[in-house]
């Protein structure tokens, strides 16, 4: 491409989908895991009986984006090919573009500033913001666009709360891309806003605001990070609609939902409910499908404790994580090189603040008959699901 021509954006692959079929399969499928499948999701081998949820591993959009960097590199064998970060949040993925020479934009060494209209780059699964985009396309480059249609659906009904003046309220990690992404949406009008919560308790500190005022500057202080510019909770909260990151704890989004409804009808009674509260239904299935599943499996299996797989800074596995330490004992591992011995196995604590290292725990494997509840996080190739299901069989069958 010459300077000056527009960016040209991929956003339905690259017609190579065949021809990747094969290094797709190669690097991320398995065989093990396919025959559980088969076998009803159960797996026995010796005092271990491993039970597979029925949902888990890549959702639609991760497999979606890891195809189209894949034909990405097939097509533009002559040209740098680069991401802006993480496609996914799983190491294995991204260290697998990385090994076919997918550059990473995050990466030491590697800036922004120095792409032009030679360079090809793809953006994630979960999006970038308006800016980011704004500057690839002044720069000519190439697009290979793998958002995830859930994602732009959260964008579609945030922009229209901008248009019409209502202020997004979004459920998720003011720090994620797909938050940051999702908040820039919210910018595209002029008097846009956004507010980001983490949790319930975060929201629980909105409903107060929006029932009875308090102290501005604690308000503020409290959600420095994660407001738009010139944030001011006595104007910007008058008017709300709901909007969450896809992976988040889709139960714990509808509670929110239910009480920041609640706090605009105190506030303003129920004639007036519309013109102050907006919702839509922004649940991705994929993570709801997961979470849900988690929750059946434990309810059907009497297990000794649950195997979460997937990478530490995935925020839907940490959640499924969450969800299955409220029932049994849990441990969220990245892959089976965590499970050092019967008695030793590394894993990343669960409910804890992101950025938290991985630690060690010890006798977690207990003597007898074993049942295992395993599931993996939406950016967790079935590859390394298998591997998982081998260590637990040499770790509690075979000899030595
Ligand atoms: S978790 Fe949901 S929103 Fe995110 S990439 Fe997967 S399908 Fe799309």
């Amino acid at each position: 491409m010459l300077p000056g021509q527009p960016a040209v954006i991929y956003r339905k692959g690259l017609d190579l989908k065949d021809a990747v079929a094969g290094a797709l399969s190669a690097d991320y499928d398995s065989a093990l895991v396919e025959q559980i499948k088969a076998d009803g999701y159960r797996y026995v081998a010796g005092r271990l009986t491993v039970h597979l949820a029925h949902e888990f591993g890549f959702c639609y959009g991760v497999d979606r984006a890891v195809d189209y960097a894949y034909q990405a590199r097939r097509r533009f064998t002559d040209r740098p090919v680069f991401l802006t970060g993480e496609i996914i949040h799983n190491p294995h993925v991204n260290d697998k573009l990385r090994a076919a020479g997918i550059r990473f934009l995050s990466d030491a060494g590697e800036s922004t500033e120095r792409l032009g209209p030679d360079d090809v780059v793809i953006l994630p699964a979960f999006g970038v913001s308006v800016a980011e985009l704004a500057d690839f396309q002044a720069r000519g480059c190439t697009l290979v666009d793998t958002t995830c249609g859930s994602v732009l659906n959260v964008w579609k009904n945030v922009t229209r709360y901008a248009r019409d003046g209502f202020t997004a309220l979004i459920h998720g990690k003011y720090k994620h891309e797909e938050t940051r992404a999702t908040a820039s949406q919210a910018l595209t009008f002029p008097g846009g806003r956004y507010l980001v919560v983490l949790d319930r308790a975060e929201a629980d500190v909105v409903c107060d605001y929006i029932r009875g005022g308090g102290d501005r500057d604690t308000f503020l202080t409290r959600f420095a990070h994660a407001v738009s510019p010139g944030f001011d909770p006595d104007r910007d909260l008058l008017r709300v609609g709901l909007a969450n990151q896809t992976t988040m704890l889709m139960s714990e989004s509808l509670e929110i939902g239910v009480v920041v409804e609640q706090a605009m009808r105190d506030r303003y009674g129920d004639a007036e409910l519309a013109a102050h509260y907006r919702a839509f239904d922004t649940i991705c299935s994929a993570t709801q499908e997961r979470q849900d599943a988690v929750v059946d499996l434990l309810a059907r299996e009497a297990v000794d404790l649950m195997v979460v797989i997937g990478g530490y800074n995935s925020s839907n596995t940490c959640n499924l994580a969450r969800l299955c330490a409220a029932r049994v004992p849990t441990y969220h591992i990245a892959d089976a090189e965590c499970l050092a011995s019967g008695q030793t196995i590394r894993h990343r604590p669960v409910g804890v603040a992101k950025g938290v290292a991985e630690i060690q725990s010890g006798a977690w494997l207990p003597d007898g008959a074993l049942s295992i509840g395993l599931t993996a996080g939406a950016s967790t190739p079935n590859a390394i699901v298998g591997r998982v299901v081998q260590r637990l069989t040499e770790l509690t069958v075979l000899p030595g």
